[in-house]
């Protein structure tokens, strides 16, 4: 699904990555943590061919990235909401959906099942200007849950958002995954590491550990990923 190869990358003289390998296959949750500025949101814009790397590449589902054929495949969810503040919940789906390609009744199907997702169906007529920003980071990711892609990428999808809607995004991101989709997320949600299947820790520029959060958990012979990230942080 989505592959790194030994990405580097400086800002001046400020190397933020310092040679990243990592892999999501199909059917994985996988997430990325690590302190603030650590580079998790440059690492996924890389990979994504949105930053240039100095070295190494990244390829996506089988090709180097950047490829704009498979741009329709990513539901990417950038950290920054990029919505259009003047227009309503709804001609915002309508927007990004007519970019992935949709229209018709097929179009109206699918706003009306992600809209349903993050749980915005009675607010798709205000202005996205009026929105709440949890309500705006729940546009973002229904905007990325358009079009049925194969390969989400979603940069702390669920900041801002109440805990029993976190719950149903969850819910969704697990049937996304069980129907094969491959998801990459970051979040500094400690418990939100514990649900993915793999768990990369990215600080001082590498990925100094790569494993399903009970593997984690039990080589730094803790009992959360918190307490992992804390242990590594440490050494
Ligand atoms: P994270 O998402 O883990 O919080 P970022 O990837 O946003 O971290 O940032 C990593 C570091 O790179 C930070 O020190 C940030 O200030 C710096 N940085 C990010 N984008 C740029 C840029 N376009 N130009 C210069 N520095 C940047
Ligand atoms: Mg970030």
């Amino acid at each position: 699904m989505l592959k790194a190869e030994n990405i580097k990358l400086s800002f001046g003289d400020n190397e933020i990555l310092k040679g990243i390998n990592l892999e999501i296959k199909e059917g994985q949750v996988v997430s990325i943590i690590g302190p603030s500025g650590s580079g998790k949101s440059t690492l996924i814009k890389t990979m994504l061919g949105m930053e240039k790397a100095d070295t190494g590449k990244a390829l996506v589902l089988d090709k180097i990235m950047p490829e704009r054929k498979i741009l329709g495949n990513i539901g990417y969810m950038a950290q920054s909401d990029a919505l259009y503040e003047a227009l309503t919940g709804y001609e915002n789906l309508e927007f990004f959906g007519q970019m992935k390609n949709l229209k018709g009744e097929k179009l109206k199907e699918e706003i009306s099942y992600v809209a349903e997702v993050v749980d915005l169906s009675a607010d798709l007529k205000k202005q996205v200007e009026n929105y709440s920003g949890g309500m705006k980071r729940r546009l973002s990711l229904a905007i990325a849950l358009l079009g049925k892609p194969k390969l989400l990428v979603l940069d702390e999808p669920t900041v801002g958002i109440d805990p029993a809607l976190r719950r149903k995004i969850w819910r969704e991101l697990y049937k996304q995954r069980d129907n094969g989709v491959g998801i990459l997320i970051t979040t500094h949600v400690m418990d939100e590491a514990e649900l993915c299947n793999k768990v990369g820790l990215l600080l001082g520029g590498k990925i100094i550990a790569f494993d399903t959060p009970k593997n984690l958990k039990e080589k730094n012979n803790v009992n959360t990923i918190e307490d992992v990230f804390l242990t590594v942080e440490v050494k």
